[in-house]
Order: C-alpha cells, then sequence, then structure tokens
C-alpha cells in the first residue's frame, strides 16, 4: 500500500516525510543554509538559493499539493502573499470576477494594488450562477471564489462556476482556507488553484503565517513557481516547519471544531438574543444542500447577529472563554467582529451591501469543551437586550 491510498487522516502522518532518509528523525528537518555548495563547475545540484528552493519548504510544498490532489504546491510568506501572488499570473488589461464577501484583505489588494497595474474587477455575488455569467466579459481571465465565504458563511456551487470558467476560457481560483482538504477538495470539483492562509486551520495553533498555494497542471505550476521566485514572498524554513507540524492533527482538530460548532450553532439559532445564525451545517442555511454535496462538512467557523453594535459589545464584555481577536482556524477559540477586524478595510456602505451588519460577530470554533463554551455564551447574553426579531 502507498501512502497515497491512505485515508486522509492516515496521510497526514505516513507519507513520504514520515521520517528523514539521512536519519530516520520522525520530523522534517529545517535546513536554515540560504545557498547550497556546488560540488560542480557546470551541474547544479537541486538546490541553489532558498528563496528558489529550500528543502524544508519543499517538504510542506509536497504535503499540500498531495492533500489538495494537485500536481505542485507552493509555500509564501503569509495567506495574502499567495493570494497576491495567484494574481500576479494576471496582466494590464485582464479583468477578473471576485466574490463579493471576499477575505477584507483580498478586497483590499484588489482594489487598491490591481487597480494601479491596469487590472479590473467586478465584485458579485458567487452564489448566484446566473449573476457570474452575466458579469463573464471578453477580458474576463480569473473567477476568484471563497466559500464558504466571510464572514456570512455563503455558499459558492464549486462545480457550477468552475464549468461557467470553462466554457468561457478563465481560471479558476478559489481560496479554500475555512475548509480545508480535510473537508473541500477544489481541484477534484474543476478548479484551477487553490490558495490558503494557511496562518489559520492549516498550522491551527495561532503561532505562524503563512500561505499555501496548489495548482491543479503543471502549465500553471510552472508560471506559479516562476511568480514565487520573481516576486519572492517564500515562507521561511522554521515557519514551514511549524505549518508541517500543524497539519497532523488537521483531521482531528476540524473534526472536533465542527462537532462543537453544528452544537454553537443550534444553541445560538434558538437563542432569544440572536437575530440571525449564518452555518453551513443548519439545514435552513440556503447554501446547505450544496454545501452538502461538495464538502464534507459545514466546518468550525460560524457567524451570528445581535440587535446592534452595544449589544454585541455588551457580549464581548462578558464572555469569557474565547479570545476577542482577528483570525479564526486555532486550538483556541476566536471570535471577531468583522465590522471593526476583518472588514475594517471596506467601507461601511460596503459593508451593508454586503449584509456585513455592525451587530455581526465571528465565531470560529476551537477544542474547549463545548458545553463550557456554552455556558459561557449563556451567562454573557444575560447583559445582552433581547434581539429586535419578534419571534
Ligand atoms: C486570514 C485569511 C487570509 C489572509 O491570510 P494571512 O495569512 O492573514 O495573510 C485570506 N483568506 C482568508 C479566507 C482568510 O481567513
Amino acid at each position: 500500500m502507498t501512502h497515497q491510498s491512505y485515508t486522509f487522516q492516515t496521510q497526514l502522518l505516513h507519507n513520504q516525510h514520515k521520517f528523514d532518509k539521512e536519519t530516520g528523525g520522525v520530523s522534517v528537518p529545517i535546513q536554515l543554509a540560504s545557498t547550497f555548495h556546488q560540488p560542480d563547475f557546470d551541474q547544479f545540484g537541486k538546490y541553489d538559493y532558498s528563496r528558489s528552493g529550500n528543502p524544508t519548504r519543499e517538504a510542506l510544498e509536497e504535503m499540500i499539493s498531495q492533500l489538495e490532489g494537485g500536481v505542485k504546491g507552493f509555500a509564501f510568506s503569509s495567506g495574502i502573499a499567495a493570494i497576491s501572488t495567484a494574481f500576479l499570473l494576471l496582466s494590464k488589461g485582464d479583468h477578473v470576477l471576485v466574490t463579493e464577501d471576499v477575505y477584507g484583505g483580498t478586497y483590499r489588494m484588489i482594489n487598491t494594488v490591481l487597480n494601479r497595474f491596469g487590472i479590473e474587477h467586478t465584485f458579485v455575488d458567487m452564489t448566484d450562477l446566473d449573476t457570474v455569467a452575466s458579469n463573464i466579459q471578453e477580458n474576463t481571465k480569473v473567477i476568484y471564489m471563497e466559500t464558504p465565504s466571510n464572514p456570512l458563511l455563503k455558499v459558492t456551487d464549486i462545480q457550477g462556476v468552475a464549468k461557467l470558467a470553462k466554457a468561457n476560457g478563465c481560471l479558476t481560483f478559489l481560496d479554500n482556507t475555512f475548509l480545508t482538504p480535510a473537508l473541500q477538495r477544489p481541484l477534484d470539483l474543476g478548479v484551477d488553484l487553490v490558495l490558503h492562509s494557511a496562518t489559520k486551520f492549516l498550522a491551527g495553533h495561532s503561532d505562524v503565517l503563512a500561505g499555501l498555494a496548489v495548482a491543479k497542471d503543471e502549465g500553471l505550476a510552472q508560471q506559479l513557481y516562476g511568480l514565487q521566485n520573481a516576486f519572492g514572498a517564500v515562507l521561511g524554513a522554521h515557519d514551514s516547519w511549524l505549518v508541517l507540524r500543524g497539519l497532523k492533527t488537521l483531521h482531528v482538530r476540524l473534526k472536533q471544531s465542527s462537532e462543537s460548532a453544528t452544537k454553537i450553532a443550534n444553541y445560538l439559532n434558538n437563542h432569544s438574543k440572536v437575530d440571525e445564525v449564518f452555518y453551513p451545517g443548519l439545514s435552513t442555511h440556503p447554501g446547505h444542500s450544496i454545501q452538502t454535496r461538495q464538502a464534507e462538512g459545514p466546518g468550525a467557523v460560524l457567524s451570528f447577529s445581535l440587535r446592534n453594535e452595544e449589544a454585541v459589545r455588551n457580549f464581548i464584555q462578558h464572555v469569557r472563554i474565547p479570545v476577542y481577536a482577528v483570525s479564526l482556524g486555532a486550538v483556541e477559540s476566536i471570535l471577531s467582529y468583522p465590522a471593526k477586524m476583518s472588514h475594517a478595510a471596506m467601507p461601511e456602505a460596503e459593508r451593508k451591501k454586503r449584509g456585513i451588519s455592525n451587530g455581526l460577530l465571528r465565531l470560529s470554533v476551537g477544542l474547549e469543551n463545548v458545553d463550557e463554551l456554552i455556558k459561557d455564551f449563556e451567562q454573557a447574553f444575560i447583559h445582552v437586550p433581547e434581539s429586535s426579531v419578534i419571534v
């Protein structure tokens, strides 16, 4: 049995990097060298300079490629570095269609950087295939998805969009940060390039910034390799090792956190002080059936809305267990306030248009005892006024 035929859960531990070929060490060695001695005057070895190739980074790149089912992986210094480098595949005069509730940092990059280089964009509701189709232009080169989206957990029909893209000669990129290949494998559904903030679930411990990309075919992989080396936003050896370490527990972390998220979503959904819960695991979520078809679970992130900013402030001031912070996908639960955190880069009018109200909170569920989390929320809700929705 080769490691590729193991289940995802087992592959995380038993793969080509299970032990070091030289020493038998059961952890990938951290190669800190920036340069490599060349034994021959004309023939250079596999490695020459660490920006172009580093064995520790390469181990991580091979791992993510295998887990996503692609041909080649690339590791970057952050998620946004991976995303920005991927957009460098575009040229002046090209157009990109982007999901409207895209990650705030991606929104900023597209709006304030890409536009200066003559790359046009249109933000669309990616959950509506007709809208996607009608916004494809002659010069559209990329359709950029994020599903479930941030922070409203909207679900995009990946195969539907990939089909439209193929029919119109566009590439598809997908930010798979929220689900990871443990729950969703976009390349199998027709996507060309998968992107990650590995800072989140893949590394999982709020202790490293990292980004990853995986290409589905050789041509795209070669172009991206050229850009990774040319732009130079590569991941360091130590940080590559931290992501490799985090990956080993990815399956068990996501399994536990998703289970807890489902329980918390149901609890919040029945709470009189909560206006609305956004979680693709709820059967009432508009994307529930697509999510069930294309992914192996709803993930560990949910959002919920309270009456207004004042209600949010009261809740945050009294809740004790989750950290109140930006970011997600960690061992500890993280509560964040999109209006002032992840989506602060978006003007209020744009946020409102996208349904990101001042009462919206995002919760990334960690590994705490779920009943204890619910108990904590219960005591915090005592300080929150009743919801505006009449039930
Ligand atoms: C955090 C995040 C990013 C950006 O990644 P960094 O590692 O913070 O640069 C991109 N997309 C999504 C969905 C994210 O959550």
